[in-house]
């Protein structure tokens, strides 16, 4: 059964999601319940895109100070453009 991982458009919350059927509907967001996440590339995929040279925030050294290192999963931390 694939797992799939959705993105709120409201409040940007990620989750996944395990399908158990291919057609099955995108479910609300866990957080907020707001409907139709958009679907992420797979865990699978995302994983090997960490694994490439990506930002030291997605390899988790970045090399900021604790506030700047909180602010690296939304891609905000000034260190996560290498
Ligand atoms: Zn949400």
């Amino acid at each position: 059964m694939p797992i799939y991982e959705y993105k709120c458009k409201k409040c940007g919350n990620r989750f996944e999601h395990l399908a158990r059927r291919l057609a099955e509907t995108a479910p609300d967001c866990p957080k907020c319940g707001t409907p139709k996440p958009v679907k992420q590339l797979s865990t699978f995929s995302a994983r090997v895109a960490v694994a490439a040279p990506a930002s030291p925030c997605a390899s988790g050294r970045c090399p900021g100070n604790a506030s700047a290192r909180s602010s690296c999963a939304s891609g905000a931390c000034p260190f996560s453009k290498s």
